[in-house]
C-alpha cells in the first residue's frame, strides 16, 4: 500500500489516499473524487459535488418526514390509549389490566356467592337469586377486562415496534448525513 497526497478540487484540503485507490470521498467536504494517476502526478478529479448536496437536501426532507411521521404516530396512540382507559370505582382512570380485570371478577363472584348463601340461610324469599346477576357481572367483567386488556396490550408493542423503527431509521439517516 502506497499513500499519496491529493488536493481535493472540492475544498482544497489535502488529502492522503491509497494508490491503488480510484474513488475517494473527501473527510472535509464530502465530495465525491476521482484519483487520476498520471506519469508524473497524482490529481484528483471531482466527481459528482453538486450530487452530494442535494442528496443530503434529500436526506434532510427524509429525516424530517420521519419525525413528522413520529409524532403523528405518538399522537395516534396517546388518544387510542386515552379511549381505551378503564375507569374505577373510585373514579380514577387507568390502563386496561388483566390483573385487576381478573381481580375485579373474582371479587363479584365471591360477593354474589356470600349473598347467595346469607339470604338463603336467613330465608329471605327470592332474594339469593340476585346473587346470581352479580356472579354473571363478575364473569362478564372478567372475560371482557382481560380481552380488552390484552388488545391495549398487543396495540402498545405493535405501536412501541413502529416507534423503534422510526427512531433508528432517522439515527441512520442522521449517521449518513453527517
Ligand atoms: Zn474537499
Amino acid at each position: 500500500m502506497q499513500i499519496t497526497k491529493v488536493c481535493c478540487q472540492g475544498c482544497g484540503a489535502s488529502l492522503e489516499v491509497d494508490e491503488a485507490i480510484r474513488f475517494v470521498t473527501c473527510n472535509y467536504c464530502h465530495a465525491r473524487l476521482e484519483v487520476v494517476h498520471d506519469t508524473s502526478t497524482t490529481h484528483t478529479k471531482l466527481l459528482e459535488q453538486l450530487d452530494q448536496r442535494t442528496e443530503s437536501l434529500a436526506r434532510d426532507i427524509k429525516v424530517l418526514k420521519l419525525e413528522n411521521e413520529l409524532e403523528r404516530l405518538d399522537r395516534e396512540w396517546e388518544s387510542t390509549r386515552q379511549a381505551m382507559m378503564v375507569r374505577g370505582k373510585d373514579g380514577s382512570v387507568s390502563e386496561p389490566n388483566a390483573t385487576s380485570a381478573t381481580f375485579g371478577g373474582i371479587m363479584a363472584i365471591v360477593g354474589g356467592v356470600a349473598w347467595m348463601i346469607f339470604t338463603g340461610s336467613i330465608g329471605f324469599g327470592p332474594f339469593p337469586l340476585f346473587g346470581l346477576v352479580v356472579i354473571g357481572v363478575g364473569i362478564f367483567g372478567m372475560i371482557s377486562g382481560n380481552r380488552k386488556a390484552s388488545e391495549f396490550e398487543s396495540l402498545r408493542s405493535r405501536y412501541q415496534a413502529r416507534r423503534g423503527q422510526l427512531i433508528s431509521e432517522i439515527q441512520r439517516e442522521k449517521l449518513v448525513s453527517r
